[in-house]
């Protein structure tokens, strides 16, 4: 989605360049009629808003393809994002704190 934004708002882009050089070649004749300036200036316009949202969009992409490669701080296998252990270490650390704080109850 984002490389198809990018590659129009570039298209635009060039060819409203492309457009442009040709209104200015040729000032007296029928292009320049038909190439109205405010047109030019508005496609412009289009085509640099399309590439930015390109731009945007890819950065997001990457931001959340970043997310779902996050894996477990032990095993190194993909989870969820946000967490930091897979389930079976998730567990498996929960079980040792609760541990950890029983003996500790119980010692005192
Ligand atoms: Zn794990």
């Amino acid at each position: 989605m984002s490389s198809t934004l990018l590659r129009v708002g570039l298209w635009v882009v060039l060819v409203v360049i492309v457009l442009y050089v040709l209104q200015q070649t040729f000032e007296e004749g029928p292009v320049a009629e038909y190439v109205a300036t405010s047109m030019l200036q508005k496609a412009l316009a289009l085509g640099v808003l399309a590439t930015a949202a390109g731009v945007v969009m890819r950065m997001l992409e990457k931001g959340t393809k970043v997310v779902v490669k996050n894996r477990c701080a032990v095993c190194r296998t993909p989870i969820a994002p946000g967490a930091i252990y897979c389930r079976a270490h998730l567990r498996s650390v929960l079980h040792r704190e609760e541990d950890r704080t029983h003996t500790s109850r119980k010692r005192r």
